[in-house]
């Protein structure tokens, strides 16, 4: 079943005190984003802090709705579900965290925690025990982690338990938002590879959110990249880092360090800060860093073009640079 986001916007309204009284202002957290996720693949979501990740994550969830635009799960409208229908989606969509104890309750042991969400969503029939110890089996945890409580467990484990929380309810998709980045480098190398037998496993579909370029590369099929909300290229994750073609992108995977010193040249660097979601630039919003900008980048929003094979960048000078290849040829 394919998840498809249609010109999805969310916009958080800040009221702040001025001299004259209270003024009205609104974050654009996310801004017209469209994506196809199909089933079966992992598609990255990639962008630096406040690029409006988790917002897109928590509208996927239905835990924030849109402001416009709407999403759908195999061709049935998604946004502004509630009750049993908000619960059926739930059975089909789950999320992880970065930080499980911000999921997993305290003052539960590992056993019940598990044990809930199989009740709540009434999965399986049979022994409730034995479900827990399956799960926890699948996430590479002894039996004996059913009497532990959070905080005896290392992070690496806690995030191996949010997983199997996860999985309890038999999901297609898992959002996993930047669910290994407070991790080490090892165990985070772990969770990845346990993510991938159980892709395997189950034919999970993955919504990975990070915003680490290369755990993305190495994790993903597909990787939307994102910038102040809004999304600046599409591609594979082989021809994001083979041939990325946003400016943007370009600097982003220049400042990953590459082991291959060929790969240092033409490097493009970031220069300046993300400007504020609350005044967006006009135009695209990252022309005031952009090296290559020409006029129209201030004045118009540049569309995501297709440059070939689904491979897809909002950026006016790649289009212009496509349609001129085109005519010479
Ligand atoms: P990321 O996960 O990529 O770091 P977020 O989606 O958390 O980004 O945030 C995107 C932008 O939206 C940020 O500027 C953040 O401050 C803002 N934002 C997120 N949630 C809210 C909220 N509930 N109210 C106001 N602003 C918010
Ligand atoms: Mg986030």
């Amino acid at each position: 079943m394919q998840l498809s986001l249609s010109h999805l916007k969310k916009s958080f309204e800040l009221t702040q005190r001025s001299g004259w009284g209270v003024e009205r202002k609104f974050v654009h957290a996310v801004s017209d984003v469209s994506l196809d996720i199909r089933e079966g693949e992992s598609f990255g979501i990639v962008g630096e802090s406040g690029s409006g990740k988790s917002t897109l994550a928590r509208l996927i969830l239905g835990l924030e709705q849109p402001t416009e635009g709407g999403i759908t799960l195999g061709g049935r409208d998604v946004a502004g579900l509630t009750g049993k229908a908000r619960r059926d989606y739930w059975k089909q969509v789950q999320i992880i965290f970065q930080d499980p104890f911000s999921s997993l309750n305290p003052r539960m042991r590992i056993g019940e925690i598990l044990a809930e969400p199989i009740r709540n969503y009434g999965v399986a029939t049979g022994d409730l025990t034995e479900r827990v110890e399956r799960l926890l089996k699948l996430v590479g945890l002894a039996p004996t982690a059913s009497n532990r409580y959070p905080h005896e467990l290392s992070g690496g484990q806690r995030q191996r338990v949010a997983i199997a929380a996860a999985l309890a309810v038999e999901p297609r998709i898992i959002l996993a938002d930047e669910a290994v980045s407070a991790l080490d480098v090892s165990v985070q190398a772990q969770i990845i590879n346990l993510l991938s037998d159980l892709k395997q496993q189950f034919g999970l579909t993955y919504i990975f959110i990070t915003h680490d370029l290369n755990l993305s590369v190495y994790f993903c099929d597909r990787i939307a990249v994102l910038y102040l909300g809004q999304i600046m290229e599409i591609c594979s994750s082989d021809a994001l880092l083979e041939r990325p073609v946003h400016p943007y992108t370009q600097a982003l995977i220049s400042a990953v360090p590459a082991v291959d010193p060929a790969k240092r040249k033409n490097r493009t660097r970031l220069t300046g800060e993300i400007p504020s979601p609350i005044d967006p630039p006009k135009g695209c919003p990252f022309h005031p860093r952009c090296a290559l900008a020409i006029a129209q980048c201030s004045e118009t929003r540049p569309e995501l073009v297709d440059i070939g094979n689904g491979h897809r960048a909002a950026c006016h000078v790649v289009t212009q640079n496509v349609l001129q290849t085109a005519a010479t040829t």
